[in-house]
């Protein structure tokens, strides 16, 4: 089945970078992935998927950094201005875009699981003739969203995957779950979809991303790790401004909190099980050389190698901004806004991933990454299969890049997008079939 599948997806190659482009020209930031969210939605129920969407796969109440409801209801506008089928947007609205196709194969077997991430990143796309998106005219034409990480391609990649799965549906056995995911960028989105339960039936969960440290095409990594658990934190102090002359003792200093809490959160004693990091990364306050500071705002974040590691590090972080802020008389918010768990692809799962790879002849080079040492959050979908029994792995394929992730001149080499294809159809017919 395995040389059927490259016929296909050779097939649908040129339809595959078609919609990439289109993805990359409609960029959408975190939770405002209305109109990506709604093609996906378009398409996998055209192939046959039940689509679940909104309130179905996102659970609310741990939705992290969600824009506010005016700047979500401009998006509403704007996706809708841009074809996005009122229907799904409609089940999307507070910025709820992720979206689950499934197939059940009608045959007992294992559930396994893909996600693509579909969200841009918040930048100014550069408009150079050397940019090929701005030359072959498929840039962004939302100002200040662009794809500059790939998941135009993810998303692209997913919906290929989706539409070869149908033509081999009759051979297949146990079911696909394809899983669409908001607000990746800033770790913000896998978490709601894991909490409402969208792995929890999973016995195999794979992720794929393209690019990062693997610049060339025909590399690839099978079993990446090493991913760190991470929180993102805001922190408001309030506090009361005075004359810092003629009645300072009136005030209650905010920024003088927060420097507080600043020098005791580098003071978190490390853990004996494994690498921890903290970073303070703003603080910013005050409004006068002459004024007690009565507002301070901080952005911090926590890392760990594990989940654990990360709690203990957050747990830490918590009991001392909230000690800096007692100690100054100064009132305390804090925010979280983004978190990603900590995960290690399963070792097997890896193997059996690469085993389908070389079969296929896909990829040259094999290059293992177990020290990642970043975060994604799709580590939550991870952990979550991984503790209920089941086996997790990241994948990440090589392309050459025009430049870095994030940069506003990021762009990859399309042949990646069909290699991609073929590897994920191929790994699901193994493990659905466990043919050859
Ligand atoms: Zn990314």
């Amino acid at each position: 089945m395995e040389g059927k599948i490259k016929d296909l997806v050779k097939k649908i190659e040129a339809k595959t970078i078609e919609r990439r482009r289109d993805f990359h020209k409609y960029a959408e930031v975190a939770w405002t992935e209305f109109r990506t969210a709604a093609k996906v939605a378009d398409v996998l129920q055209e192939l046959g998927y039940e689509v679940l969407a909104g309130d179905d796969v996102i659970a609310p109440e741990a939705m992290m950094g969600v824009p506010e409801p005016e700047k979500l209801e401009r998006h509403v506008k704007r996706a809708l201005a841009q074809g996005a089928n009122p229907k799904w947007v409609e089940k999307m609205k507070g910025g709820k875009t992720g979206v689950v196709g499934i197939m059940d194969f009608q045959k007992p077997g294992p559930t396994l699981a893909f996600r693509f991430d579909m969200d841009a990143n918040d930048a100014i796309e550069a408009e150079e003739e050397e940019h090929r998106p701005y030359r072959e005219n498929f840039a962004s034409v939302n100002k200040g969203a662009m794809h500059a990480c790939g998941h135009d391609g993810h998303t692209a990649i997913g919906l290929a995957v989706a539409e070869i799965l149908t033509t081999l549906k009759d051979q297949l056995a146990g079911k696909i779950k394809l899983i669409f995911q908001p607000a990746e960028e800033g770790v913000r989105g896998a978490k709601a979809m894991m909490v409402k339960g969208v792995v929890d039936d999973v016995d195999y969960l794979v992720g794929l991303h393209l690019g990062f440290a693997f610049n060339e095409l025909g590399k690839i990594s099978c079993d990446a790790g090493g991913f760190l658990a991470t929180t993102k934190l805001d922190v408001t102090f309030t506090g009361h401004p005075a004359h810092a002359g003629g009645a300072p003792e009136t005030g209650r200093n905010a920024l003088l909190a927060a420097s507080t809490a600043l020098v005791n959160l580098y003071a978190i004693s490390r853990h004996s099980q494994g690498p921890s990091r903290i970073n303070v990364g703003i603080l910013e306050g005050g409004t006068g050389r002459n004024v007690i500071p009565a507002r301070a705002v901080m952005k911090l974040e926590t890392r760990g190698a594990t989940s654990t590691i990360n709690e203990y590090m957050y747990n830490e972080a918590i009991r001392i901004i909230k000690a800096a802020g007692d100690m100054h008389g100064v009132k305390v918010k804090i925010a979280e806004t983004g978190g990603a768990a900590g995960a290690n692809s399963n070792p097997e799962l890896g193997e059996r991933i690469k085993l389908v790879a070389q079969r296929m002849e896909l990829f040259e080079e094999y290059i293992p990454a177990k020290n990642l040492g970043g975060s994604e959050d799709v580590t939550y979908f991870m952990e979550r299969v991984q503790q209920k029994g089941g086996m997790a792995a990241y994948v990440i394929v090589g392309t050459e890049l025009a430049a870095g992730h994030h940069d506003f001149r990021f762009d990859f080499n399309e042949e990646a997008l069909s290699k991609s294809v073929a590897l994920l159809s191929g790994v699901a017919v193994d493990i659905l079939t466990g043919e050859k």
